[in-house]
């Protein structure tokens, strides 16, 4: 490997890596369908997962995942301005948002916006879910703006 390549893989931005409990997510991502964890004792949607349903603390805890319609408003957001890792540097400036889900009150689901300008920034847009390529076949959830 030449040392310009090693630096080209060092600063790429991270490839998100499945495991076990998050496999069907990304799969699902791939698809572009977003998707939360679901309790199957209750059905209270969790994002991120979770080890222990927050409503019904089933024991033994059990969960799907399971596809939403990707559609929310903006509960709140920041500018990132310096790249906290060097595969971001020549990203910056972009906003991360977090999006309460059209599907359960207090379901927030935490992500980049695409395509938003900083002066439309306000609480209560309108997003959807959109997916961007993450590396080595992943695709990587994003919000943007919902016309509709
Ligand atoms: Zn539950």
């Amino acid at each position: 490997m030449t040392s310009s390549t090693h630096d080209e893989v060092r600063n790429a931005p991270p490839i998100p890596v499945a495991n076990e409990s998050t496999e069907a997510f990304w799969q699902l991502a791939k698809n572009g369908q977003l998707a939360t964890q679901r309790c199957n004792s209750c059905g209270w949607q969790s994002y991120p997962p979770r080890m222990v349903c927050p409503n019904c603390h089933a024991d033994p805890p059990s969960f799907d995942w399971t596809p939403v319609s990707g559609r929310g408003r903006l509960a709140t957001w920041t500018i990132v301005r310096d790249a906290l890792l060097p595969g971001f540097a020549d990203q910056v400036p972009y906003i991360v948002g977090e999006v309460e889900l059209d599907e359960q009150d207090g379901l927030r689901f935490l992500a980049r916006l695409s395509g938003i300008d900083e002066d439309a920034l306000r609480v209560g847009l309108r997003l959807r879910a959109c997916f961007a390529d993450g590396g080595e076949g992943t695709r990587v959830p994003l919000f943007e703006e919902d016309p509709s």
